[in-house]
């Protein structure tokens, strides 16, 4: 927020968590056109896509816009798919928090649940009331997935600031999460080195829980790998 003058916003911890894995974070522009989001990629040994606040537009998983939440700036609408989809295709590690996890899903046809609480029956609560320092609910982490692997357990307590979420996924991805209510809390692609979306928002936790700061530790990791072999 910059009162009228057009403002870049950012919550710190985003990358304080890549500082702190050992990774140098970049913010990037808007940059619209598919040639400029190349130029930004081809910079990045890897990409965090963070999360938004508000919605993605409906229309660009094919739906009609059935509740009244706001939705991001076009702009970034079209940064974050943009860059997600070039990153997938050129095989830049890629962790997406919450939104970005959205983002993610949906640049290569996947949709979403536009309102959980209209649309699922669940008691669960998945837009949390207490800080997202604290955890709200568990969440099941499925065998033989990147996730598992990173985490090394099949059940955490995660924080859930989130009124969407995946509904269905593209060919070749696979759900690497759900909470106990089957909402679906991590996603991931089999034929990528390194590419996972997660629900819930790491970047509140890592700090109380180390088991939290190896998601960014692994996304870092991926990035050295990457940026030592043969770059897009
Ligand atoms: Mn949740």
């Amino acid at each position: 927020m910059g009162g009228k003058e057009p403002t870049y916003f950012l919550r710190a911890r985003y990358l304080q968590a890549i500082q702190e894995a050992g990774g140098v974070p970049l913010i990037l522009p808007l940059v619209l056109s598919r040639t400029r989001q190349m130029f930004i990629l081809q910079q990045l040994d890897g990409l965090l896509v963070t999360g938004s606040g508000s919605d993605l537009a409906p229309r660009f998983y094919g739906e009609s816009q059935q509740y009244p939440f706001q939705h991001m700036s076009e702009e970034r609408a079209r940064l974050e798919l943009g860059l997600s989809k070039l990153a997938f295709a050129h095989q830049v590690p890629t962790l997406g928090i919450c939104g970005g996890m959205q983002s993610m899903n949906v640049a290569m046809g996947g949709t979403l649940i536009q309102d959980i609480p209209s649309q699922l029956a669940t008691k669960l609560q998945h837009l949390q009331k207490k800080s997202a320092e604290y955890t709200a609910h568990p969440i099941h982490i499925e065998p033989k997935t990147l996730l598992r692997r990173i985490v090394r357990k099949s059940r955490i307590p995660v924080n859930s600031s989130h009124h969407q979420s995946v509904k269905t996924i593209p060919d070749s991805f696979r759900i690497s999460a759900v909470a106990p209510d089957g909402v679906i809390e991590a996603i991931e692609a089999d034929n990528h080195p390194f590419w996972l979306g997660v629900q819930w928002h790491p970047e509140f936790l890592y700090r109380k829980d180390a088991l939290h700061k190896r998601l960014f530790s692994a996304l870092i990791k991926a990035a050295r790998l990457f940026a030592s072999g043969s770059k897009c």
